[in-house]
């Protein structure tokens, strides 16, 4: 039997880069393929047909050709636009910021469904969002555990003793957290306050749907931000390029 040379995929487009004169290079993730990339030809063409349905940030239905080299997109199919995505500075880096860790926690062609679900949901949830940052915290939990990443809430790392209100610790290098009697030992441990410990344990067992009415306190977020941006900076050993953006705008004040 021969492999066919044509087949279809739900896709959301994580990343274009130019390719020749007209055409663009699709970093894509699939429900059931992963992370796959394709060419798209003559989309930078002003009068191209497949344009909107193959930019960055949108869920398509797509049909694919199998190539010597990289596979060709034949047809494209907007399922999502998430148009609300586009219109506000803060939802866009929100949304970059997304697609980037997709983008850089996998490799090509394997298949992780949850991560896919994972994605739409939080592309849609930040259309409607209330609290852009709890959503991404809600992402980043979620994303790590379906990638074998996710980080121990409930018992010290080191002594396994249960953690108990009190002076906690996070620990990037050995993923999670740490009780005050483990604390050194040569780990790198960043304070852990009591109700941020709270807030990462409600949403690593909640999507965000539940998560939704969670009010945190400004002190919380931006701590439950900077310790997750420590743990994903040791994960991928390098920097989010698109949270410097996130960060930019919090310090202008940007709604
Ligand atoms: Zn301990």
């Amino acid at each position: 039997m021969t492999t066919p040379r044509l087949y279809d995929t739900e896709a959301v487009v994580l990343r274009k880069t130019d390719l020749g004169e007209a055409d663009s290079v699709l970093t894509m993730y699939t429900p059931y393929l992963g992370k796959i990339r394709a060419v798209a030809k003559g989309v930078r063409r002003p009068k191209s047909k497949m344009g909107g349905h193959v930019e960055q940030l949108v869920h398509s239905q797509m049909l694919l050709a199998r190539s010597k080299g990289l596979d060709i997109v034949s047809q494209s199919q907007a399922i999502e636009s998430f148009l609300p995505l586009r219109d506000n500075l803060r939802l866009t880096s929100s949304a970059l910021y997304v697609v980037e860790l997709v983008d850089r926690f996998t490799a090509e062609g394997e298949e992780n469904y949850p991560l896919f679900r994972l994605l739409v949901d939080t592309l849609n949830w930040l259309c409607r969002a209330r609290h852009g940052d709890l959503i991404l915290r809600c992402f980043e939990l979620h994303l790590l555990e379906y990638l074998g990443y996710r980080p121990e809430l409930q018992h010290c790392v080191i002594c396994r003793s249960a953690i108990e209100p009190g002076s906690n610790y996070f620990s990037p290098d050995s993923g999670g957290v740490l009780c005050p009697r483990c604390r050194g030992g040569g780990l790198i441990a960043h304070p852990l306050s009591l109700n941020a410990l709270k807030v990462l344990r409600f949403l690593q067992r909640n999507t965000y749907a539940e998560a939704e009415r969670l009010r945190v306190f400004p002190e919380v977020s931006l701590e439950l931000k900077l310790l997750m941006r420590k743990y994903i900076r040791y994960l991928l050993e390098r920097e989010v390029k698109s949270a410097d953006w996130l960060d930019r705008l919090d310090k202008e004040g940007y709604p």
